[in-house]
């Protein structure tokens, strides 16, 4: 005989079985509140773009690289390097949601986050440029291809 437990979104019960519920560690029974079937919903349902910066900020995870971020027309806006690139990415992002504080803190990139913060954070294009060790000479060389707006303001 197989328990069930009830799907907390859609509020069917369900075998508690991984077949029905994805993985979730914390949980007690290691099994997620939600069944397989509302998480593909959910999954469906947000835009393509969020899954996509999702996905991003965790996959450069501890990545050394050169990043740009790129405007509508793909013109370049900055470049950067960071030994872990994700991290960055996301310091930009809350950099961008308050420019007010960057300014506060002197940050140096202060235009740049004005610009991010009045664009739209997720309308830009942050892309890894290349993966290296040696990223703070190569962001040299992206700066001299791309002439990036917003590296000299
Ligand atoms: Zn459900």
């Amino acid at each position: 005989m197989s328990q069930t437990k009830k799907c907390s979104k859609c509020k069917e019960e369900k075998e508690t079985t991984l077949e029905y519920f994805g993985p979730h560690t914390s949980n007690k029974d290691g099994l997620h509140a939600w069944c397989r079937n509302c998480f593909r919903e959910y999954q469906k349902s947000k835009p393509k773009k969020e899954k996509y910066r999702e996905s991003l900020y965790r996959y450069y995870n501890r990545v050394k690289g050169v990043y740009g971020i790129f405007g509508i027309n793909d013109e370049c806006l900055y470049t950067g390097e960071s030994k872990s690139i994700n991290r960055r990415f996301n310091d930009h992002r809350c950099h961008s949601r308050n420019p007010a504080a960057a300014i506060r803190n002197n940050h140096c990139q202060v235009e740049l986050y004005k610009f991010l913060h009045n664009y739209g954070f997720d309308n830009l294009d942050f892309r890894l440029l290349e993966e290296c060790d040696d990223h703070k000479e190569k962001e040299k060389d992206y700066i001299n291809k791309y002439n990036p707006v917003y590296n000299n303001a």
